[in-house]
């Protein structure tokens, strides 16, 4: 401790002359780049601490005025000192662009990369530390993004400082500050890195997203913590001109993802010394060591997101997992050489939802705050040996790890970034939805009574909302061929007129509006005699019964984590869901609060005569994902993809129409026979209308009206100039 206590003093004396940091003795044999402002991890001995690493980025700035710009936010709550005294610290954000181009800085895209919310997650910070060296300067990759400098603004931002800065000698043997009460955050005294703030809060509950916000354990509200009403004001800037946004963590070891609520982690690490199994998990025996499951996880945030934003969202994660299982067979190939463990091996990198890689999910991260309000695509990811482990002990080669992997991400968002996100359907005949012109809207809705009243700071959140889950129709024909996706009214239906469609669609709550019609139930019956498909998602399914397919009082209403289906995986309902996943929508956004709120239907296992059963939900295995014959037709039914909205529980920021994940959009469009074509990976940015001669786009022919109708697609090109 002695020893650490005086390397801290000595980076500390550096620092504070704002001076190129200190670095270790060389090691014999091995070559280093003493240009660097920033060392490899490799060449130097501990954590970049708070000052030094601005005193880093001020040296950076200089060198490249025209390109490195640091932010001061605001302070942080700060943390008490051994003189009894209290001391804040700037929140900051690093901007690289080339503020010479001539594009204004408000026209410019952005690209977001939140580090170490978590303070005791120091990888995002070590490795956003080296890209911005590489960006400034050019090193390394750096030249190869010029030209997209002029466009776009790379943002990092440095949220959580008092964790960061509680490792010194003069806060980490200070006094338990007045604790933020949330049991998870432990109090920092006399540990080094923490998670929270000075407060003890976790600053990654504490944004305003939509839906169920949680409020028990001591938790006030959204924008509770000066850190992220400093951050929030920041970042509102780039609202709707921001490509992605990565927001960078760390956790124990490496986690067996996509296993769907069970992707626990496991810590087995020589290091840590025996064993410490999480007290969950499939088998968490802590059996599994270093060269099982994936050291980084991406997880895909919860929101409205149209057909467009889940390709882009899969854009980003397909091309980041590339770039981060490229790096690790590169630099990391004995840690990766180990065979894979079942279904807790494989590659470097998995991503998936959040339930679906770590095993639950909560209100207010940022993750969700970046696609719902900035609009932006992207993933949180999580570092294995990235959070208590080696706090204290710098093992290079793990730090290593972290910056390649943060090297990897950034350098597959600024590829994406440079091209265009497209998405092309093809709908098999016509699909028609039951139309349902209700709406969910804070108009009938009693003044909520809870703590957010209380801040003026997340005002701007507290906006009218009218939702309903048709918008996901609408979302959908707009990115459908022109006519393919057709809205019919229930008097419509009642009538017979929709029979020219191949498929109808009844969803969620829209039966509500022809459960009594006795007409509607015989033009339905007559729909499956042309042998046609009817599709019955949520409660809808409660059709099967009148419908003569299910046994009276089959069909009812679970109320699960989020939702989600068990699949029989080769099925051909289930065809093209990704590794292991099964959620396929997310509560809370929707206002169902977790854990056991969000309504999943399913129909008895018994029940149906004759049906094909493709996925069950809950322990007693009843089915909420199949198929039935009914006359020469089918009915396909899906039980968790589009409920409507609850306002039964604290709702403070407002409610999304829909929050279908990219499975539940697989599914959904299995079940209507609709499919997607994804323009591929590297294909460079081209005007959408002109493809290259002897180069056949993935958007075929049929997706023309679509390309004409995505004007968010166009906007979302960047402007290729010249020069
Ligand atoms: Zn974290």
């Amino acid at each position: 401790l002695a020893l650490r206590a005086l390397a801290v003093l000595l980076v500390a004396a550096l620092a504070l002359d704002a001076l190129p940091p200190g670095r270790a003795e060389p090691t014999p044999g091995v070559s280093l780049d003493l240009d660097r402002v920033v060392p490899e991890p490799t060449e130097t001995s501990d954590y970049l601490g708070y000052q030094e690493a601005r005193g880093m980025v001020q040296r950076l700035s200089d060198m490249a005025p025209d390109f490195v710009e640091m932010l001061d936010l605001g302070p942080s709550f700060g943390l008490d000192n051994l003189q009894g005294g209290h001391d804040t610290f700037p929140v900051f954000a690093v901007e690289v662009t080339n503020e010479r181009s001539s594009v204004p800085r408000e026209q410019k895209k952005a690209l977001v990369f939140q580090l170490s919310i978590h303070g005791n997650e120091k990888g995002g910070r070590e490795g956003g530390m080296r890209v911005l060296e590489d960006l400034a300067r050019p090193l390394l990759y750096g030249e190869d993004y010029r030209a997209l400098l002029d466009d776009v603004i790379v943002v990092f931002t440095f949220p959580n400082v008092d964790g960061w800065n509680n490792e010194e000698l003069p806060y980490r043997t200070g006094s338990c500050p007045p604790r933020f009460p949330v049991e998870s955050v432990p109090c920092p005294k006399g540990s080094g890195y923490t998670r929270g703030n000075g407060r003890g809060a976790d600053e990654n509950r504490d944004w305003p997203t939509l839906g169920w916000y949680e409020t028990r354990g001591g938790r006030e509200q959204a924008l509770s913590e000066p850190e992220m009403v400093a951050m929030n004001a920041y970042l509102l800037g780039f609202r709707g001109r921001t490509l992605a946004a990565a927001d960078i963590h760390g956790m124990l070891s490496p986690a067996d993802g996509g296993s769907g609520g069970q992707g626990a982690e496991t810590v087995c690490f020589p290091a840590v010394g025996a064993p410490q199994p999480l007290p969950f998990g499939p088998r968490g025996g802590g059996e599994r060591c270093l060269h099982e499951g994936h050291f980084v996880l991406g997880l895909m945030s919860a929101r409205r997101a149209d057909p467009l934003l889940t390709a882009r969202d899969v854009r980003y994660a397909e091309r980041s997992k590339a770039a981060l299982n490229d790096m690790a067979a590169k630099e990391f190939p004995y840690w990766t050489s180990a065979p894979s463990l079942g279904y807790a091996g494989g590659p470097w990198m998995e991503w998936g939802t959040v339930w679906d890689t770590i095993g639950y999910t909560d209100s207010g991260f940022t993750g969700d705050w970046f696609g719902q309000t900035l609009g932006a695509a992207g993933l949180d990811y999580e570092m294995s040996y990235n959070h208590v482990v080696f706090d204290n002990h710098y093992v290079p080669e793990v730090n290593k790890m972290h910056v390649e992997s943060v090297r990897a991400i950034v350098r597959a968002f600024l590829d994406e970034a440079r091209e265009e996100q497209s998405v092309a359907l093809k709908v098999d005949g016509t699909v028609a939805y039951l139309q349902d012109a209700r709406e969910v809207t804070d108009a009938d809705d009693p003044p909520q009574q809870g703590p957010h009243l209380n801040s003026t700071d997340d005002d701007a959140y507290e906006v009218p909302y009218r939702v309903t889950p048709q918008r996901f129709w609408r979302d959908l024909a707009r990115s459908a061929p022109a006519g393919s996706v057709v809205p019919v009214t229930a008097e419509d239906l009642a009538a017979g007129r929709f029979h020219s469609a191949k498929t109808l669609v009844i969803a969620g709550d829209a039966w509500d509006l022809v459960k009594d019609s006795s007409t509607a139930l015989q033009h339905l019956a007559m729909h499956l005699d042309q042998g046609k498909r009817i599709v019955l998602t949520d409660s809808a399914m409660r059709a099967l019964e009148p419908l003569g397919l299910a046994k009276e009082g089959s069909v009812a209403e679970s109320k699960q984590y989020l939702g989600y289906v068990d699949l029989a995986r080769d099925h051909p309902l289930a065809q093209g869901v990704r590794g292991l996943a099964r959620q396929t929508y997310d509560g809370v956004p929707l206002g169902f609060p977790v854990p056991q709120d969000a309504p999943v239907w399913v129909v008895a296992k018994d029940a149906l005569d004759g049906a094909d059963i493709a996925g069950t939900t809950g322990a007693e295995g009843n089915a909420s994902l199949g198929k039935v014959q009914a006359g020469k037709g089918e009915v396909v039914f899906l039980g968790a993809v589009l409920p409507t909205p609850s306002e039964a529980a604290y709702h403070p920021y407002g409610l999304a129409d829909y929050a279908v994940t990219y499975t539940g959009y697989q599914l959904l469009y299995n079940a209507l026979g609709v499919t997607q074509e994804d323009a591929p990976l590297g294909q460079p940015l081209q005007p959408a209308a002109e493809p290259p001669a002897g180069q056949p786009r993935a958007t075929s022919a049929p997706a023309l009206p679509m390309l004409v109708a995505g004007a968010a697609l166009l906007a979302l090109a960047l402007r290729r100039r010249d020069g």
